[in-house]
């Protein structure tokens, strides 16, 4: 399975569930899906959820030491796993770590954040916010999200050109960049080094930098020749030992291509990212 058929099977059940305002709740999806929830205290610290299913009937354990944000994300991951069947590989990695993250659970993340922060009322709300953390924070607090996944899918949602970035221990593992700038080839590597001198290293190594900072795009764009400047934008989340930035070209304007280059053409590079636009499901498989 990929990434747009798990997403598109959560947007059937959305329609299903008949979501009509944020946060979304979560009961009714386990309804449809006749799932159980139970919270376990005891579970390991590396350890968000699993489920359980026995007779057509599931039981989705989540972790009650996680953060009530991520308690609402694992539930929702779960579903997936139960709903497009996909068995789990949670085993290796904490289950917040995107180090070599398997497909399926890619799937189930994209399956949770399509029921958790519905494009129907994403959308808009992404469209009139001001780039930067502090609308992370503020769309977060709205969908009762993390703010991980808020800015994962705020990237993937935004018309503007923008990219949100996941390192670990000093190495980028996880990206996601706009339409906008994946039409103008705009890349960062999964597992390149986070490039010193920025932001992120800086806050990575537990030195304060407020507000965002100006950086030349070609530090973080691989190939990247038509210059021009990015505002950075990073936080250290101790709890995870994780960092997240946001990247954008301030005024939304991408710096046009150099006349000199005729390498490459622009245009959509059939990259496995999600825009957010998606189809809505058929009329006929509805219920
Ligand atoms: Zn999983």
């Amino acid at each position: 399975m990929d990434e747009l058929t798990a997403a598109i099977r959560a947007r059937e059940l959305v329609q299903r569930v008949n979501t009509n305002s944020i946060p979304v709740q979560v009961e009714p999806f386990l309804a449809v899906l006749r799932c159980e929830l139970k919270v376990d205290n005891e579970m390991g610290p590396h350890e968000a959820g699993y489920c359980l299913s026995k007779s057509g009937k599931h039981v989705i354990v989540v972790n009650g030491k996680d953060s009530p944000e991520r308690q609402r994300f694992t539930t929702f991951h779960e579903m997936g796993h139960i709903d497009l069947k996909l068995p789990s590989e949670h085993a290796g990695s904490p289950s917040w770590s995107y180090n070599n993250r398997s497909a399926n659970e890619i799937c189930c993340d994209t399956y949770a954040a399509e029921i958790l922060l519905p494009h129907r009322f994403f959308k808009p709300l992404v469209d009139s916010a001001d780039i930067g953390m502090a609308a992370l924070d503020d769309l977060a607090e709205k969908f009762e999200a993390s703010v991980t996944a808020t800015g994962s899918r705020f990237a993937s949602t935004t018309n503007a050109p923008c990219a949100f970035v996941v390192s670990e221990n000093g190495m980028v593992r996880y990206t996601v960049i706009s339409k906008a700038l994946r039409e103008v080839r705009a890349w960062i590597t999964r597992g390149m080094a986070v490039p010193s001198g920025s932001s992120t290293a800086l806050i990575s190594n537990g030195q304060s930098v407020k507000d965002p900072q100006e950086i030349a795009a070609d530090v973080w764009f691989n190939d990247w020749r038509r210059g021009g400047v990015l505002l950075e934008e990073a936080r250290y989340l101790r709890n995870y030992d994780q960092t997240l930035t946001l990247l954008w070209f301030e005024d939304e304007e991408v710096p046009h291509k150099p006349s000199t280059d005729n390498n490459g053409e622009d245009g959509e590079m059939g990259l496995k990212e999600l825009d957010g636009i998606l189809p809505w499901p058929g009329k006929r498989r509805r219920r």
